[in-house]
């Protein structure tokens, strides 16, 4: 491996750190609050040089499981820098997805909007939810509703010198059943009963179906300078913006501390929800968790 790394092989590590990141990302864990895992380490990226595209391609594939089961594993999350988000036009700004001014019991936000859908463990993902999905880069989708104010989101926050970086965004059935099933088999062979290795896995890895991000309306956010997730993100500059800003482009901080009762998961700092501008700001406003705010429109 060469050790002379040029700008063009600079870029491209990024970008394999950065699609190895999203992958390991999409795995992020959303803790319930018996148990958190121990903060995930960023390990160091990994030289490539003089690779065709399509073995770096192959490389990265393999890579990425290497990373699946790192994380699975409770190991880390690969950080590098963030890519470009399509903003929307000027005259698309002021338009908000979901909510046009609708917040609160009387202000005609209702349950069954589709920004304010309940995904949690007495709320699985509906069988014949539709999705509506949109790539935002190489390999992170999310809900196509939601595109134009997530790039704000990023954007309002570059803005303020705060670098963001999407670890996790939508996850299908399939992928996260894998990841529970992949914690299941390890529990298993260590000698773990049926029962207790289905309730252990469930504390590091969401039980398929009832996890936010198979709605593609949930994003983990993180920053460069602190990739680890757990309750230090809170702390950090990208942490304190986002909990302060994110209801104005519709996203609340679905997890807080001191609301873990009712939401049956771990305080994330990094985890936020799209529920529309108005609902996100009366939510946050008031200290409500979503479960709380549904309760309140019924
Ligand atoms: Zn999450």
């Amino acid at each position: 491996m060469h050790k002379i790394i040029t700008d063009r092989l600079k870029r491209n590590i990024r970008k394999a750190g950065v699609a190895a990141f999203v992958l390991a990302g999409s795995l992020c864990l959303c803790l319930p609050a018996a148990a958190a895992e121990p903060g995930l380490q960023a390990p160091a990226t990994e030289e490539i040089s003089g690779k065709s595209a399509e073995k770096k391609k192959a490389d990265d594939n393999k890579r990425l499981m290497t990373i699946e089961d790192y994380v699975v594993e409770g190991g880390g999350v690969f950080g590098s820098d963030f890519y470009e988000l399509e903003e929307p036009e000027e005259d698309e700004y002021d338009k908000v997805p979901g909510d046009e001014g609708k917040a609160g019991e009387s202000m005609g936000a209702a349950t069954d909007d589709w920004n304010l859908i309940l995904v949690n463990k007495q709320h699985p993902v509906p069988e014949d939810y539709e999705y509506n999905l949109t790539y935002i880069n190489d390999s992170q989708q999310i809900d196509k509703r939601i595109a134009g104010q997530v790039a704000k989101l990023v954007s309002a926050a570059e803005k303020s010198g705060i670098e963001l970086m999407i670890c996790s965004a939508y996850r299908s059935y399939d992928r996260q059943t894998t990841l529970f099933n992949n914690k299941m088999d390890k529990l298993l062979k260590s000698g773990m009963s049926y029962f207790d290795a289905y309730r252990t896995a469930s504390y590091s890895v969401t039980i398929p179906g009832t996890s936010e991000h198979q709605l593609g309306l949930a994003l983990d956010i993180i920053t460069p300078g602190y990739t680890a997730l757990d309750s230090g993100f809170a702390d950090t500059e990208a942490g304190k913006w986002l909990k302060k800003n994110a209801p104005d482009y519709g996203f609340i901080l679905r997890y807080p501390e001191g609301k873990e009762y009712i939401t049956g998961i771990i305080f994330e700092p990094w985890h936020f929800r799209y529920v529309g501008v108005e609902n996100a700001k009366y939510i946050t406003e008031n200290a409500l968790v979503l479960e709380e705010y549904v309760e309140l429109l019924e």
